[in-house]
């Protein structure tokens, strides 16, 4: 560990004190775990998928066993409540369980009637996967990738985002205890800028970056020009829409979660309140107060529901985006400024009469400020609700099922969620459209992104085809 400055720092956001600092991975280090995790692929691939399941189950105990202490340093490293951080970990045990009990279904020889004797198509591993990961749900982001790519055969190359390094080699190391193959997952510390040469690397077969649109385009541009198989699961400004027969209380209350859990710092959080005209203004008190009920606190309290923000840049971010959109002309309901004292703390904020054109509306806001904008009758929700370059979540509020449906299905989003929170889940896919990015994660369309969906085509021989593979 060195004493100098590094781009690699784990800093404590609810204290601001400088909790470890690494120096960052030399091109030699990279190269070497490039090459571990080579070798590791080549021995994994043979393994069936009830063998490759063993160490994936042992994983979600050792998650679960550990809650305590990785929690604890999620919590030190980016400021999520501890409550929080600890789901976070549960839900990761449940990734992991769910790819060790649904890989080999989901994977599953496909045989397909044609002239030939046999013909079938296959589902094989690609090789190192390079993953480059925000630090917003550390250990869950990591581990959605993770759980099919591994499962499906392929082995990995980590590059974590550089304010939670100690959670990155957390990761390593449970991978390793789980039992996987020495090298399989193995964890680069190093800047952005470091890791684009090693997209190029021939022993990279494909790269999936999680963060946000400009470095999505990016990674993007460098995976092209390799002709590298690329996921980007990147930014959004999920819309939240409120229409007249909509229950109220329990968009008011569902909304403050969705928008402020994590400190709003969520891709998938609502950003834009989306309310029509004759609820509009019940809507706007019921959810200012559900907003301003909101505890903020020290992270590590299990009471509190709001830490502070991951890093200070962020939150100077978020205050101009304030500051401009009221100067357009929104008006502060609750919130509209910084915490006092250490931490990089702001107030649970709800704007009010936002237009199009604000920075509250345009922009992705990435902590715990909402846009509440009101439109004129359901028709002009949808319309405000694709005004948007994102297309990651969306959340509709009517009592009307068939009608919440039928609007869900003109929503330009990867997701919509009637009657309930935006959230990930093993079981369904996830992802976005526009500058949310391509590809998914989760399900069986997730764990399909990193496989080689290979064709075998079988002509007559002297002896019989064979039956399914066995696993
Ligand atoms: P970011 O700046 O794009 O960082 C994400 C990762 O990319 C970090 O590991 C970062 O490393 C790395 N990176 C940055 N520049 C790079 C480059 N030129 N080449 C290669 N890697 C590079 O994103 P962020 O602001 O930290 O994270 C928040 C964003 O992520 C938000 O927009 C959020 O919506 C999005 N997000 C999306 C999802 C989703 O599932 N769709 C989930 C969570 C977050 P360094 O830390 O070293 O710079």
């Amino acid at each position: 560990m060195s004493t100098t400055l590094s781009p690699i720092t784990s800093v404590n956001p609810a204290t601001e004190e400088v909790l470890a600092r690494f120096d960052p991975f030399t091109a030699e280090e990279v190269n070497r775990a490039l090459d571990e995790a080579q070798d590791a692929f080549i021995a994994w691939r043979e393994r069936s998928l009830a063998e490759r399941a063993v160490p994936m189950k042992r994983l979600a105990a050792l998650l679960r066993e550990r809650a305590d202490r990785y929690g604890r340093l999620i919590t030190i490293e980016m400021g999520k409540p501890i409550t929080e951080a600890k789901a976070e970990l549960e839900k990761c045990a449940w990734g992991a369980e769910h790819y060790a009990d649904n890989a080999a279904r989901y994977l599953a020889d496909e045989v397909i009637e044609t002239t030939a004797q046999r013909s079938l198509v296959a589902f094989e591993p690609l090789g190192i996967v390079l993953a480059v990961m925000p630090w917003n749900f550390p250990f869950w982001q990591v581990i959605r990738f993770a759980a099919p790519a591994l499962m499906a055969g392929n082995a990995a190359l980590l590059k974590h985002a550089s304010n939670v390094p100690q959670c990155a080699l957390a990761i390593e190391e449970v991978i390793r205890d789980a039992g996987f193959p020495d090298g399989l997952l193995r964890t680069v510390l190093v800047a952005g800028s470091a890791v684009e040469p090693v997209i190029a690397d021939p022993r990279v077969r494909a790269v999936t970056l999680t963060g946000s649109s400009d470095t999505g385009s990016r990674i993007a541009e460098l995976a092209g020009r390799a002709l590298k198989k690329s996921v980007l699961e990147l930014g959004g400004s999920d819309p939240y829409i409120v229409l007249a027969d909509a229950d109220l209380d329990a968009a008011a209350k569902v909304g403050a979660r969705a928008r402020n859990q994590n400190a709003g710092q969520s891709c998938i959080a609502a950003k834009r309140f989306i309310a029509v005209e004759p609820v509009a203004r019940d809507f706007e008190r019921r959810f200012a107060a559900e907003v301003e009920a909101l505890r903020v606190g020290d992270p590590l309290d299990p009471k509190t529901q709001i830490g502070p923000l991951a890093r200070a840049d962020l939150r100077e971010t978020l205050e101009r985006q304030v500051r401009e959109s009221v100067r357009m002309g929104a008006r502060v309901l609750t919130g509209g400024e910084r915490g006092t004292g250490k931490g990089w703390y702001y107030r649970p904020t709800v704007l009010a009469d936002v237009t199009e054109d604000m920075p509250v509306f345009k922009e992705e806001t990435f902590g715990p400020v909402a846009a509440v904008l009101r439109v004129p009758d359901a028709d002009d929700a949808v319309r405000v609700a694709n005004d948007s370059a994102y297309g990651l979540g969306a959340n509709v509020w009517t009592r009307d099922l068939v009608r919440g449906e039928a609007l869900a299905r003109k929503i330009e989003s990867g997701s919509v969620f009637v009657n309930g929170m935006v959230a990930s889940d093993p079981r369904l896919p996830f992802g976005g459209v526009k500058r949310s990015g391509y590809g998914r994660e989760l399900s069986s369309y997730g764990i399909k992104e990193f496989v080689n969906i290979q064709t075998i085509w079988i002509g007559k021989g002297s002896q019989a085809a064979p039956g399914p593979r066995s696993e």
